[in-house]
């Protein structure tokens, strides 16, 4: 970097990013732009593919409330309203008969349709596929936690897909860099106009023939992803033997059914039994005090966060809910070790058994 003088500005660092990650994680097809974190990633994809409308004509992005905060701030900042639908209660992704009621409830009035990748799970793209062709509203993939997990095929989640998928590099996902992310399609003409549109909307040298904004990855991260692209898949299969320790030891609890090969999970979701919902809390405490870090993703769920629920408008969310206030994210990483698990495990049992009546 520092003989060339490129810092940034997708310089060769990032032009060899992206040509080994279309080969390594999408089997040569299709073609990315790499971007500085996933959230620009998103409201810049949003932006291109609801340019041939106005918030004024179609003010709603059919989105899942079950999602990080991010999906819906992109979508607010896109110019257009966050309309919530409810999940699938088994896979935990947008529910695709929640998005037709909403279709028909919202009749002409939505711009996108915005499903998330839950956790890495495999999103049917081929079903939104379909639905983009019969009415004709386009679709944007929040696959942030996506990179490493596999579709049914076993191939790289996204492979081949006409929409856009973006991926987050967040020091919190699977390979992280710190700050980055990427959008990929097999669809060379959006993602050079999102390549613009992310270097001020510059078609044209120095001249904007589109809306803009900066969302350039410096070479320096671009570097770090490069060298994070090496250890991947060896990453990725370490966590699919922990998460698979964790089933064996986790026997009559339920998780995310998967519609994929692999996911590449940076926690482990699991589901409370209805009994010990009202007790998470003291749960979670409790693994505290054992010095086990764990989180609820995702708790509070969008609707229920206030500038959301003062901004956004949603339909039934009933198993949204229900997940949500049952929801437990136990610690997952690579390095893990199966003593780890197992005392994890044991503690959370312990915990979970301090409540059963
Ligand atoms: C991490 C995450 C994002 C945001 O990614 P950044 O790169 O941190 O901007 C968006 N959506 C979901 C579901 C995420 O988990």
């Amino acid at each position: 970097m520092e003989q060339s003088g490129i810092y940034t500005n997708y310089g060769p660092i990032n032009q060899k990013f992206e040509k080994r990650l279309i080969e390594q994680m999408f089997g040569g097809v299709g073609q990315c732009v790499t971007v500085c974190n996933a959230t620009i990633g998103l409201m810049m994809a949003l932006k291109y593919v609801t340019r041939h409308t106005t918030a004024s004509r179609t003010p709603y992005i059919i989105m899942p409330s079950f999602t990080f905060a991010a999906a819906a701030h992109a979508v607010l900042w896109a110019g257009f309203t966050p309309l919530f639908c409810d999940i699938d209660p088994a896979d935990w992704m947008a529910s695709h008969q929640a998005e037709d009621q909403l279709l028909k409830d919202y009749e002409g009035q939505v711009a996108a349709i915005f499903p998330y990748a839950t956790f890495g799970n495999a999103t049917n793209i081929a079903h939104y596929t379909e639905l983009e062709k019969k009415t004709g509203i386009p679709v944007v993939i929040d696959a942030a936690a996506s990179l490493g997990a596999q579709d049914a095929r076993g191939q790289g989640f996204g492979c081949g897909s006409p929409h856009a998928i973006v991926c987050s590099l967040h020091a919190t996902k699977t390979m992280g860099i710190g700050e980055g992310g990427f959008i990929y399609a097999n669809n060379p003409d959006m993602i050079e106009a999102l390549r613009a549109m992310g270097n001020f909307g510059f078609g044209q040298v120095r001249h904007a023939t589109m809306p803009g904004l900066n969302s350039k990855l410096p070479e320096i991260g671009a570097l770090l992803a490069l060298s994070g692209l090496e250890h991947l898949d060896a990453v990725v299969r370490k966590k699919c033997a922990i998460e698979q320790l964790y089933y064996d030891h986790l026997p009559g609890f339920e998780f995310q059914h998967q519609r994929g090969t692999r996911t590449s999970y940076q926690f482990l979701p699991v589901r409370l039994p209805q009994h010990l919902v009202p007790h998470r809390g003291a749960i979670l405490e409790r693994m505290k005090q054992k010095r086990i870090g764990t989180s609820t993703y995702f708790s509070p769920h969008l609707h229920e966060q206030s500038y959301f629920a003062t901004h956004c408008r949603a339909g039934d969310l009933s198993a949204t809910r229900a997940l949500s206030s049952s929801i437990v994210s136990l610690p997952l990483w690579h390095e893990m070790t199966p003593d780890m698990v197992h005392y994890v495990c044991q503690q959370f049992l312990n915990a979970c058994a301090a409540h059963d009546m």
